[in-house]
């Protein structure tokens, strides 16, 4: 039987819904109230902001971590994260007009500048993520390119495994980090943090691009991250770079041979052949991009990763994106803070200070945080406990929700609304692409950053966080784990299976007359055991429940590989021989549905209940 639900519903993450600050300001007026304006002058600091909104530094930090800025009170903030920062909290902030600066400021800013930065400011190596379609020699290249280019002095040194390491190219350094694939790289950007500068997309040219591939290079795009191709396995008979560079092409990635920008080295991660080529190249991107740091600052940067060792401690790879990271600093690492005790090199060698760029082992952090969490030194213990709790306050929804998209759009916060797109079948998605293409009002557009068939992962979700996407399944469900992830994240998941709802929601969304809709909120999910037969009534599946609870008269989808192929209801329920009303997590039982029989071994329930959606009061 077909699936009898064709209305838009909704599977919203984060139900514990909260009104932003900056929806508050837009509602009800439809704008921003005049009283609120504020012009931002240039170089503002954390306490100069907090005085000119009135309003508690602390309220001023939090909304600064979430943009994803880690500031103390002291410390000066870029004007445009200071008018952004203001328009969150629904004031209508302005730039300071040049003519309005007196030159003594101007002076005083310009000092401060290059007191600050300009004239510390050092090239950095470049940190580099390896992403690629699985088995298509990632690990392999990673291996080898350690392996040949120990920075010198190193040579001989216990290779570890941290998470990160770094080369010598021809006295250049450059930072790998060694947790290859677009999960890893998206994991972290979802968390906010950019920690890669470069990526190489590795294809074998014995494949060609394949769905990972593709994936990883809207990943790639989605971050605005440049990219360097490394054609591999060049050494196999049945090798055809060719191929894979006019496939590239029809993923709009033309290489410069053929007129494009993007870069594309033939290379064999087996034999070394080309690898030589690959860094210089990856070289050359990287002098492009200017990276630059000032080393003369308290270090700051991301968790590459973090575990707890039972005789060290918390051992945390942090990579200093910029400043020094020293012993004896005070660090704050995402929810946990910490005295640096010891610091280790990626090749064990016990070191005093890290650079930018530079990868290293850091003992002394009281919890494990997680890979992507941010670190900053700061002064002394007490800023650093104060700053643990405001970011543990700070943590709010991250993702946008679609009711709210209008209010969003209308308060100038959105100009692009993105959107990936997971279809049951690759058919679906040309016809529904076409159809949001034309969507678009003159204060917003939509934005495909993603489209892929089967069931919605956790890479899907990830690549929402980190791109304050929606995501739209069309007659697909999520994984167990990317439905918790979303929930954790307040990811928006919305679920169809007729493409003119799905059109419509995104249109009404646009222009503003988006109905509150009716949310699904996950019950249970049990997994089909057995199937078998019940006299004349026909069949019942056997079922272990996995997670939540099954209750007679509850919504019950059954999914077959990620596709949604019956929308009923439980209409019997039964533990051995008893009818039971209600089947608990981790226990199995008997399953029978209204109108429906055809349950397959391998079959998935999703028991869930409708509710409709808007956020608390
Ligand atoms: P990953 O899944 O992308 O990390 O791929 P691996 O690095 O594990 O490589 C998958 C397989 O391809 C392994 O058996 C490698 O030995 C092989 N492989 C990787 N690079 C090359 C290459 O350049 N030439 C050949 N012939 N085999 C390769």
């Amino acid at each position: 039987m077909t699936n009898r639900h064709s209305g838009p519903t909704r599977f919203r993450g984060a139900v514990k819904s909260q009104v932003r600050p900056s929806l508050l300001s837009s509602q009800g007026n439809g704008g921003v109230s005049a009283d609120k304006k504020v012009i931002i002058p240039r170089s503002v600091t954390v306490a100069q902001l907090a005085e000119l909104l009135s309003m508690s530094h602390i309220e001023i930090i939090k909304q600064l971590i979430r943009n994803g800025v880690m500031a103390t009170i002291n410390q000066a903030i870029p004007t445009e994260i200071a008018i952004k920062v203001a328009r969150d909290l629904g004031f209508d902030a302005q730039d300071s007009p040049k003519s309005a600066v007196s030159a003594a400021q101007a002076l005083a800013d310009a000092r401060a500048e290059s007191q600050e930065d300009a004239g510390q400011m050092r090239a950095r190596p470049p940190v580099v993520t390896i992403l690629g379609h699985v088995d298509h020699g990632k690990t392999t290249l990673l291996d080898a390119i350690r392996k040949s280019n120990v920075v010198a002095g190193e040579a001989g040194g216990m290779t570890q495994h941290i998470g990160a390491y770094q080369v010598d190219q021809r006295g250049q350094r450059i930072t790998f980090l060694d947790t290859p694939g677009h999960e890893a790289f998206t994991a972290m950007r979802a968390r906010g943090a950019q920690a890669t500068d470069i990526a190489v997309l590795v294809v074998a040219a014995d494949d060609g691009v394949m769905p990972q591939t593709v994936e990883a290079i809207n990943h790639v795009k989605a971050a605005g991250v440049p990219l360097v191709v490394a054609i591999n396995k060049i050494d196999k008979p049945e090798a055809n770079p060719e191929r894979v560079k006019s496939q590239l092409g029809e993923h709009s990635l033309v290489i410069e041979e053929w007129g494009g920008d993007v870069i594309a080295v033939p290379i064999s991660a087996k034999t070394g052949k080309g690898i030589d080529d690959l860094l210089d190249n990856i070289l050359v991107v990287a002098e492009v991009a200017e990276l630059k740091a000032n080393p003369h600052r308290p270090g700051e940067g991301v968790v590459i990763e973090a575990r707890v060792d039972s005789n060290r401690g918390t051992v945390a790879t942090l990579l200093v994106k910029n400043g020094t990271v020293k012993v004896g600093d005070t660090l704050v690492v995402g929810n946990t803070w910490g005295r640096v005790k010891a610091m280790f090199s990626d090749v064990g060698k016990p070191v005093r200070r890290a650079e930018p760029s530079t990868p290293v082992e850091v003992l002394g952090i009281e919890k494990v945080p997680v890979a992507g969490d941010k670190f900053m030194a700061l002064a002394n213990e007490k800023q650093a406990k104060a700053m643990v709790e405001s970011l543990a306050e700070a943590r709010g929804p991250k993702g946008p929700v679609l009711e709210e998209v209008f209010a969003s759009i209308t308060a100038g916060k959105t100009r692009e609304l993105n959107l990936i797109l997971k279809t049951d079948v690759q058919g679906s998605v040309e016809p529904i692409l076409t159809s949001l293409e034309g969507l678009g009002t003159d204060k917003a557009s939509v934005r495909v950053i993603h489209t892929g068939t089967g069931s919605i992962n956790e890479g899907d979700v990830m690549l929402a966080v980190a791109s304050k996407a929606i995501i739209l399944g069309f007659n697909s469900r999520p994984e167990p784990g990317a439905r918790r992830l979303a929930e954790g994240e307040g990811v928006d998941i919305r679920f169809y299976d007729v493409i003119y709802n799905l059109i419509d929601d995104i249109r009404k969304a646009l222009e503003g007359i988006l109905e509150p809709t009716i949310v699904e909120v996950a019950e249970g999910r049990a997994e089909v055991r057995a199937v078998f037969s019940t006299g004349k009534r026909g069949k019942a599946a056997g079922v272990f429940v996995a997670e939540g609870r099954l209750t007679r008269g509850s919504q019950v989808k059954v999914m077959r590989k990620g596709k949604v192929v019956a929308d009923s209801v439980i209409s019997g329920l039964r533990h051995f021989k008893d009818d039971v009303r209600e089947m608990l997590a981790g226990t199995e039982c008997g399953v029978a549905l209204q109108d429906y029989q055809d349950f397959e071994p391998g079959d998935t329930l999703q028991a869930y209940r409708r509710e409709k959606a808007g956020r608390a009061a």
